[in-house]
């Protein structure tokens, strides 16, 4: 399969791995957009979040805390962002993989959210759930 995660995987791509077991793999972002910045990565292939299964997911997310943990004894962070983008416009690497950012003070890093608190009415609230909830499917 044309994936570099999947490379990454097989070892027929170097990567600098800090955790490994039988179902995920931790490694340094190349970028390094912060220092510590690590993605991790199920050794299943899956697109995104939208094909990921419940045992993959567990698999993937018991070890967050282990990493973040390790980060922040590493490298004593102001804070620390966890960050997953699905499709556009982000996504660039099409395996599901999380990001752990170490933060720093002025390090520069930008990840804005946009706030429109007060801008809707009850009503508004109230179908985004009834939208939302018609399509929460029972797992499979
Ligand atoms: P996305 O934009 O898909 O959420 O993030 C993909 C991430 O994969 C980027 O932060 C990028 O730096 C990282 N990346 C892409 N290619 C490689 C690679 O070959 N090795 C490593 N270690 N990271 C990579
Ligand atoms: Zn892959």
């Amino acid at each position: 399969m044309d994936c570099i995660f999947c490379k990454i995987i097989e070892g027929e791509i170097p990567s600098y791995k800090l955790y490994e077991d039988d179902n995920v793999l931790a490694f340094l972002d190349i970028t390094q957009g912060t220092k510590g910045h690590t993605l991790i990565i199920p050794k299943k292939h899956v697109r995104n979040v939208y094909e990921l299964d419940e045992e993959t997911t567990l698999n993937v997310f018991k070890v967050v805390p282990k990493i973040a943990r390790a980060l922040k004894d590493a490298f004593n962070p102001i804070g620390l962002n966890i960050i997953n983008n699905n499709d556009k416009p982000l996504q660039s690497v099409f395996h599901f993989h999380i990001h752990l950012i170490p933060r720093y003070e002025d390090d520069g890093m930008t990840l804005n959210t946009i706030n429109h608190y007060g801008e809707y009415n009850p009503e508004y609230f109230e179908s985004l759930v009834k939208t939302i909830k018609e399509q929460i499917k029972s797992a499979k």
